[in-house]
Parts: structure tokens; sequence; C-alpha cells
């Protein structure tokens, strides 16, 4: 590990990284790769997570297909140095802008996407000029070594590497110096990243999780929203970071919601042969434990064996029901039923802030109140999930559920240094700034800077 980053080192060290040519051919090969690779691409995640080919397609492969085609169109205007204004009093002088390149990057994947979650970043940090070492999730085992079929035959490990292992193998990874950390995983191995990357004073970007709600209130178009939750909370079998993790309806439209609910999941998700699976057995028994069939009014169908969970519902829950004391991750939504919204923000924002919020309603004052009450890292007002797939929109989470931010262009800046000067010409050199300072020059400097 230590020779290949230090072989990394050198190679960005030659400068070669850095021109856009070079970067755009390696866009281009990257795009080529996933278009070769995309019917293995496809076979695995259905193995690891059995994924149909419409959700590897949409959320894995077009997903950062789409994102290349983006950068191709506009990576050159990125890259120019930018003008920005100078104050009046710095005389005969211009200010300037430039991104370059951080260095060597670390990109750490979780298995819920495991394919777009590495490549995502991948691709921000070959467009920013950088080398990067890339370590896959190893739980979803069948991604990971198309992975590394599809990144060894692709770049050159001094360019582009990958390393596989479990988290051991992170670990060691972690001790050496990177020049920025991009990791995506759970709140506990973020801290972990987090003290490591500190010891070195490495910048980081910990794309994390948590518990993001989604509300539905008394004006809601509630088949529409009963519609949008169960395609956000059931894509990849719940096992997403931004899905709605619980539901607070308002008590007017409660029964009508939960009829709607059943009626979706009758009508769209009986066919349990194109559901999500679980990734492993640990999780399977894990969100076992989280249902109380007390309260299940929909689903719980189960097979151990093919780590299958149906989608289920779970009504009348409260804070104090296991389901509510974690992250779910899995095909489980829990309903809480509310009266006054103000209690609802309140206890919301009691919690940790959460990655994503989903609001239904039709009423404006209630979106401004939500949105402008409660800290999350992004969402939706009629919808889920949606404002991660628009890569004009920065995508991160704040405080406990992450910080920085990726997607697009965002995606260049964060692998950047925003490098900042100022050019002055030589032919004046006004006396203001110099010693000594004399009383006339205090005031003239009062009078400027107020
Ligand atoms: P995880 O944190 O268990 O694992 C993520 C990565 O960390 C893996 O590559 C793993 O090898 C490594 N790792 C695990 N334990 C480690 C340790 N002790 N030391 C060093 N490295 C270690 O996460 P997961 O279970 O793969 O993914 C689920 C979590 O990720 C959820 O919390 C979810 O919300 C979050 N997530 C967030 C986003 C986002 O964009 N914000 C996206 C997907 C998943």
């Amino acid at each position: 590990m230590k020779n290949t980053l230090q072989k990394q080192k050198a190679y960005f060290d030659s400068n070669i990284t850095k021109s856009y040519e070079f970067r755009i051919l390696q866009l281009k090969k990257l795009k080529s790769a996933i278009l070769k690779f995309e019917p293995q691409i496809t076979q695995t995640l259905y193995k690891d997570l059995h994924k149909s080919s419409f959700e590897a397609y949409s959320s894995e492969i077009g997903f950062v297909l789409s994102t290349i085609t983006m950068i191709e169109k506009h990576l050159r205007k990125w890259m120019h140095v930018r003008k920005v204004r100078t104050p009046i009093y710095e005389l005969f002088t211009k200010s300037y802008v430039m991104f370059e390149p951080l260095g060597n990057i670390l990109i750490i994947g979780p298995y819920n996407y495991p394919f777009q979650l590495v490549i995502e970043p991948l691709i921000g940090a070959i467009a920013s000029g950088n080398t990067a070492i890339i370590k896959p999730s190893e739980y979803t085992v069948e991604t990971e070594k198309v992975l590394v079929e599809m990144i060894q035959t692709t770049f050159d490990p001094e360019y582009i590497s990958i390393f596989t292992g479990d988290h051991t193998v992170t670990g060691e990874v972690l001790k050496l110096k990177f020049d920025h950390i991009f990791f995506t995983g759970s709140h506990h191995v973020g801290q972990i990243v987090y003290e490591a990357a500190s010891k070195h004073l490495t910048p980081v970007t910990l794309e994390l999780g948590g518990k993001s709600p989604a509300i539905v209130d008394e004006t809601a178009n509630i088949k529409v929203a009963a519609r949008r939750i169960l395609f956000g909370k059931f894509i990849n079998a719940g096992q997403s970071c931004i899905a709605p993790d619980y539901i607070y309806v308002h008590e007017s439209v409660h029964d009508e919601f939960i009829s709607e609910l059943k009626q979706t999941l009758i009508d769209r998700y009986s066919d349990h042969q194109s559901f999500g699976r679980i990734v492993n057995n640990r999780h399977f028994q894990r969100l076992n434990n989280l249902i109380d069939v007390n309260k299940v009014v929909y689903g719980n169908e189960k097979n151990e064996e093919n780590l299958f969970i149906s989608p289920t519902i779970v009504d009348q829950v409260t804070w104090n029901d296991p389901i509510m004391k974690e992250e779910i991750f899995g095909p489980l939504l829990p309903i809480l039923v509310y009266k006054d919204l103000d209690e609802v923000i309140q206890m919301i924002k009691d919690k940790e802030k959460p990655l994503a919020l989903y609001l239904f309603t039709s009423h404006k004052e209630v979106e401004k109140k939500i949105f402008s009450h409660i800290s999350f890292g992004g969402g939706a007002i009629n919808d889920t999930m949606m404002h991660f797939s628009n890569p004009n929109l920065p995508f991160g989470g704040v405080g406990h559920s992450g910080m920085g931010i990726y997607h697009g262009k965002y995606s260049f800046e964060i692998f950047s240094n925003q490098k900042s000067y100022v050019k002055k010409g030589t032919r004046f050199d006004p006396p203001l700034t110099y010693p000594p300072y004399s009383k006339a020059k205090v005031s003239l400097i009062k009078r400027v800077l107020k």
C-alpha cells in the first residue's frame, strides 16, 4: 500500500495528471470501461443485492455515465483561472482564483450502492487532476471483483489503484498520508476515518447516514405521497442513505394514508422476485429484531435463506420503539401520527440533523416553516430521493449526517484547492501601506476601510 501511494505521489508530482487533455482522456477511458463492463456490473449487483436491471442502471451505472457526460461538457470552463473583483484600495491590482488538484485521494465506499458510490467520487477526483486509491466495501464481494478488474485493466496503478479486504485493510490504508479522504458509510466508521485523518491533518469528506424523516400533512396529495414515499423507501430494499427512514403523518389523514400505502404495495410491490435483498445475515437479523409484530399492518414476510424481507409497514410507532433507536437501512417503514406540526419540528430538532427530509404538503407556509426551522442535508417537497440525482445540486449531510458536498461541479471543487492570488503592476508603487505611518495615513485608511 505504502509503495503504491509513493508511486502515486511521484506520478502526481510529474504534473502529468494536471492538463485538461489528460483529464478528459481519463474520463473517456473510464466511460468506455463502464460501458464495456456494464453487463458484468449489472450481474454482480444482482448477485450482491438482488438489484433489478432498472435499479442497477438508473442508480449506479447510468448515474455515473451521465456525470461523466456532464463533466466532459463543462470541465474546460471550470478549469479556467477565475478573475474576481479587487477592492478599490488595492490599487493597480488584479485578483484571481485558480483550481489546483489536491494530489492523492483516498475513496472509501459502502455496500449499498457499491459501484456508484466509489465511481462518482472517482470521477470528481479525475476531473480535478488527482490520483486516487479506491477501497470498496468488502460486503458486496461480486461487485468488488468487477471493480478490481475494471480499474486494473483501465488505469495504471500509479494513477488509479484499488485495494480490497475487510476493515483491517481500511485501517492500514488510513495510516497513510493522503491529500483528501472521501468516505461514504456509517457514522461510527466516519468517526474512525476522521480520527485517522486528523493525524496528518488530512481534509475529509464524510458522507454519512442517519434517520431521515418524511412528513405528510393534512393538505398533502395522499395518493401521490404514498407512491413517492414507497419508491424512496423500497428502492434497494430500503438500503439507501437518503431513504425516508420514518413517516410523520397528520392524524386526520392517517387512515387514508395507510390504506393508500397498502393499495400501492399490492399494486406495485407484490412481485417479490424483483425486490432487493438484505446484504448479509447480520443485517437480516438486525432488521428482524427491529420489527414489533404487534404493530405490523402490512408485509413482514421473510426468507432468511435468501435474505428477503418484504416491504413492511409498522403503524402507531413511538420514539420508544426499538425501530426508532437507529437508522433502519432496510424495508421497514414506521409510521408516527401527529396532531401539532410544531411538536414534530421540535422532535426532529431534538435529534441529530438528518441527511434528508421530505415534506408532503400543498401549503406554502408549511414548506417555509419546515425548511427554515429544521437543518438537514437536502430534501424534497412532495417527492423523495430526487435531489440526489440532480448534478446541479450539492449533495451532502450536515452535523451528524456528514460534512462536505459533492456531485457535478461540487465534486470538482471538493478535490481542488482554490488557490487565490493577486497580480500587481510595478510602474506605480503608492506609499500608503509602507511605514512610517503618519496621522494622515491613519485617517486615510480609516476612510477607506469602514
Ligand atoms: P460502513 O461504515 O460499515 O462501511 C463503509 C466502509 O468502511 C467499508 O468500505 C468498510 O470496509 C469500511 N470500514 C468498516 N469498518 C471499518 C473500520 N472499523 N475501520 C475502517 N474502515 C472500516 O457502512 P456500510 O454499512 O457499508 O453502509 C451503510 C451506511 O452508510 C449507512 O449508515 C448509510 O446511511 C451510509 N451511507 C451514506 C451515504 C451518503 O451518501 N451519505 C450513502 C450510502 C450509505
